[in-house]
């Protein structure tokens, strides 16, 4: 048991006594996907926890960035962050729209929204901000700006499920919030992801756009892609959704045990909550400095690999330094200061809800020295 490798996550699963009733109805009703029973009770019940008027269910995270980009017919340039996970900067790659790369803050991780301004040009349609870790964004700063320059704001919320500000969803802000279901998320139906969008018409044109742009038995509306969850994995979703908030909340016991013991350790720092925010806890980062803490943010990161604790470097690298943007002039890195030195000193913590008393004390004793 010493030896036995803390990984950096561990998926919410529903119990398989509880899933093998649904099985068996899925079996029974014989309708796999398109719309099933379990597609219409998960999209109900999510507009309901999530507290948002109009949700669309997606295979994945990544399409239904895809697809909200579609559905705003965005092109020309967006201004996004490189301080997130690469499907974020892909989805408008694969729209055929050139990324622009603004520089994060320094507190939140997040897009600087007064670094915003001076990147728009005549091209620029929209902003893509990511709210990381699950930290919100500066909303209303972001639609501030984007009001005044007539621009659409589509935020990449894969983060950000259930979190909330003065019991007001941060999933509402913006033209349309995407989310991921992906295993390593907080909530999630294996692979799987969602659309939220706040009139009838959008969930429409949008339900349309996941279904190869179907709008009737032989009417095609726009070139679509399939982006549908099917009934197994709408179900699975049914039952972590009961898990969810226990799941939450024994995070949020984590994070209070890492903030206790990291309090007084020169050279490592880490996020706060904000105050009136639900936070989901997804993410636990610390933040290493090399000089005051003796030992680089990779030192510490491979001892900790060589103890079996898996922390992982998140986001490291920057997306502006994959090969597919680097030549973009705005992913220069002088243009981006604050998300390298960020991006070179960060190491999330294994964050689960399974982590025992005894794992949590091995990971610490790791950063403790
Ligand atoms: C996980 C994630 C995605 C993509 O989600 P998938 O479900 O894996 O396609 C997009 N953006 C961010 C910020 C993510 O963390």
């Amino acid at each position: 048991m010493e030896n036995k490798v803390i990984t950096v996550t561990s998926p919410l699963l529903p119990s398989l006594d509880d899933f093998i009733p649904y099985l068996q109805d899925i079996w029974n009703r014989k309708w796999l996907t398109n719309n099933g029973h379990y597609h219409q009770e998960l999209e109900k019940a999510l507009c309901e926890y999530l507290k948002v008027p109009y949700i669309s269910l997606f295979t994945n995270g990544t399409l239904p960035l895809m697809c909200a980009l579609q559905a705003l017919r965005i092109t020309g340039e967006v201004i996004t962050t490189p301080y997130s996970f690469v499907a974020t900067t892909h989805s408008l790659w694969w729209n055929g729209i050139k990324p622009v790369f603004v520089d994060i803050d320094p507190v939140t991780c997040n897009i600087d929204p007064e670094k915003i301004e001076s990147a728009i040009t005549p091209k620029t349609t929209a902003i893509m901000p990511v709210h990381v870790y699950g930290k919100p964004c500066d909303t209303e700063r972001i639609q501030e700006i984007a009001d005044k320059y007539g621009l659409k704001v589509i935020y990449d919320a894969a983060h950000a499920f259930g979190v909330e500000i003065n019991g007001r969803s941060i999933l509402n802000e913006g033209d349309m919030s995407t989310l991921s279901f992906h295993a390593t998320k907080v909530y999630n139906t294996i692979e799987g992801g969602a659309l939220i969008c706040q009139d009838e018409k959008a969930k429409q044109r949008i339900d349309y756009l996941k279904n190869f742009g179907f709008a009737g038995e032989t009417t095609i509306v726009a070139p679509g892609i399939n982006g549908k969850m099917d009934e197994v994995r709408a179900a699975y979703g049914l039952l972590n959704l009961k898990l969810v908030d226990v799941a939450i909340e024994t995070r949020r016991q984590v994070a209070v045990k890492y903030r206790e013991a990291l309090a007084n350790v020169d050279g490592i720092k880490f996020m706060e909550d904000m105050p009136g925010v639900r936070h989901n806890y997804s993410y636990f980062p610390i933040f290493v400095d090399a000089e005051k803490y003796g030992m680089t943010r990779d030192e510490l990161y491979f001892k900790m690999k060589e103890r079996n604790v898996l922390g992982r470097r998140y986001f490291y690298p920057l997306i502006s330094e994959f090969s597919t943007y680097r030549g973009l002039e705005s992913a220069n890195p002088a243009n981006l200061p604050v998300a390298h030195e960020v991006a070179d000193s960060v190491i999330c913590l294994p964050m689960y809800c399974g982590l025992s008393r005894k794992e949590i004390t091995k990971i610490l004793q790791c950063v403790l020295k």
